[in-house]
């Protein structure tokens, strides 16, 4: 799939189809990759496919001006198709090189398994549906619904639905919804009273990076309602009242546009659960509106109409 992927990036920038490609290289850390977005043919050798492209680069389309090549796994591809919706980017101004996505490896599910930090790991291995991991001349094999993020458990569309190009044959999800449930059950089993206070313990230790905002696509606002002044909606320091405040509402604008990429929750520096909320969410839209963002670009977005039948009777 890399040297495919290498070959198609080459050719779109040689015969001008497109004036970037956005894709992955390897990062200057172990089991590591970063975003490349180049012009330069020369750049495309350094393209890279492997379990650990996790940024869903669906982010960086609405800054790019001019035809771009994305390198698309499943949920980023649907990012992408919801930025359609919204009109933030145009079908027509990129070319979609899709990647069928068996998953990504969640490294700090390695260290737990492990015990060993990710750069004692001397490599890490997926064959099949094991990975083997050696650290210290040692080999140890785990199930890859051992290893792989949370959502990627629970990814219903691997394959990409939009693409122009696909890298590879389809693949199908992996068996790992309860799993990718496991979190969001624990809470879901809590009172009412228990569950507000896990929110006020993991909110408390949120420092309103915005790591979480703006690593996602589906929060594309030019001015959000964080910095606003007039009038203020948070405070600036984070009290976790106002962190509470801004999930929630974070979560509400991202409704019907939320793909569960995973990467807010990822990209968490102090490891706050925020697909708990994401993912939940995602199944309530999916079950009052019977709606799964990114699977239609024709569709209208989720937020922008309702019907008649719909259940909200104060809305008639
Ligand atoms: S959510 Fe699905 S498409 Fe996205 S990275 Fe995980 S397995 Fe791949
Ligand atoms: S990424 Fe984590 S710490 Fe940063 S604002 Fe979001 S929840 Fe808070
Ligand atoms: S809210 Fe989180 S999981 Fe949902 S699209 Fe944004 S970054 Fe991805």
């Amino acid at each position: 799939m890399e040297q495919r992927l290498r070959r198609e990036a080459k050719a779109l920038l040689e015969q001008g189809k497109v004036d970037y490609i956005v894709g992955f290289e390897p990062g200057s850390l172990k089991f590591t990759t970063t975003p490349l977005i180049t012009k330069d043919k020369s750049d495309v050798d350094r393209l890279v496919i492997n379990p650990f492209i996790v940024n869903n680069l669906a982010n960086f389309l609405t800054e790019l001006k001019g035809q771009v090549g994305v390198v698309a796994k499943g949920c980023d591809s649907r990012s992408i198709v919801s930025l359609i919706q919204d009109n933030k980017v145009a079908r027509e101004d990129m070319v979609i090189l899709g990647i069928p996505c068996p998953g990504i490896i969640d490294l700090s599910k390695v260290e737990k398994l492990t015990g060993k930090d990710r750069d004692e790991l001397d490599d890490i291995i997926w064959g099949g549906d094991k990975v083997v991991i050696t650290a210290d001349g040692k080999r140890s094999e785990f199930s890859i619904t051992e290893v792989l993020f949370d959502n990627c458990l629970g990814c219903e569309l691997p394959t990409p639905q939009e693409y122009d190009i696909l890298l590879g044959e389809p693949t199908l999800p992996v068996a790992g919804r309860s799993a990718s449930q496991a979190k969001i059950d624990r809470l879901k089993e809590m009172t009412p009273q228990q569950r507000w206070e896990f929110w006020e313990n993991e909110l408390s230790r949120c420092i309103r990076c915005y790591a979480c905002r703006n690593v996602c696509p589906a929060c594309f606002c030019q001015r959000c309602f964080v910095e606003e002044s007039e009038p203020q909606w948070l405070m600036p320091v984070p009290r976790w009242q106002d962190n509470l405040t801004f999930q929630v509402i974070r979560n509400i604008h991202v409704a019907g546009r939320c793909t569960d990429c995973g990467e807010c929750e990822r990209a968490c520096p102090v490891n706050i659960p925020l697909r708990s909320l994401t993912r939940e969410m995602y199944d309530i839209v999916s079950e009052i509106f019977h709606f799964k963002a990114g699977m239609d670009k024709e569709a209208a977005p989720l937020m922008t109409h309702y019907e008649q039948e719909e259940a909200e009777d104060f809305i008639r």
